[in-house]
């Protein structure tokens, strides 16, 4: 069985575990681990999407303290498996109402589904990393290279509809991952400010972690 859930740090224990649930993105990030490496601290991350609850269910159960918190992360955008995200995420609301939950996401989810499905995981999940990248939409879409149209104003009205619903929501950039592409944090930072959010530059680390 391939990678579900995984950890990044090398305890038995760790404080946040990490789930896969899916391998397909609407983006192409020039800086996306997935053109590095197969692999995440040597968890096989491809998959073809075919499992089932029950399989994310028995991966997540062999950690054991529970981790603090679980992020929906992985080689994809996880919101494109919105439905198997929702039903997980129940699944820990119920048994395990204490760990905290975020998603990573590239935010063009309320413009994939033509509906705020913000409000659907409102009370499901507490927090959202959503990757920014840039500080225009020229930018974006040299960097993010998106499948969807006027992807860049969708990230940041999704940022704004998570903030709505009360969901803590963190624009983030990735910096320092080419000596040709300059990301103005600075101006990600305001934009981020401006939108409710919090924000985070993290650092390009090349082969990632
Ligand atoms: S949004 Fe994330 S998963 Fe998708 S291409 Fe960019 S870095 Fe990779």
């Amino acid at each position: 069985m391939y990678t579900l859930v995984y950890s990044i740090d090398n305890s038995e224990h760790p404080e946040t575990v990490y789930v896969n649930l899916t391998n397909s993105c609407t983006n192409s990030c020039i800086f996306c681990l997935r053109n590095q490496k197969d692999d995440v601290c040597g968890a096989e991350m491809w998959h073809d999407d075919s499992y089932s609850l029950e399989d994310i269910i028995n991966q997540f159960e062999k950690y054991n303290p529970k981790p603090k918190s679980v992020v929906f992360c992985g080689y994809g955008e996880p919101f494109l498996r919105r439905e198997m995200m929702k039903e997980f995420c129940k699944y820990l609301r119920k048994n395990y109402p204490e760990i905290k939950i975020r998603v990573n996401t590239n935010g063009h989810a309320n413009a994939i589904y033509r509906t705020n499905i913000v409000k659907e995981f409102k009370g499901l999940i507490d927090a959202v990393s959503v990757s920014l990248n840039a500080a225009n939409e020229a930018d974006y879409d040299e960097i993010c290279k998106p499948k969807i149209k006027n992807a860049y104003e969708e990230v940041k009205k999704f940022i704004k509809a998570c903030v709505d619903e009360g969901i803590e929501a963190t624009a983030s950039v990735v910096t320092g991952f080419d000596k040709i592409h300059y990301i103005d944090a600075g101006e990600c930072e305001k934009i981020a400010k401006e939108l409710g959010a919090k924000f985070r530059n993290r650092e390009f680390i090349e082969n990632g972690y």
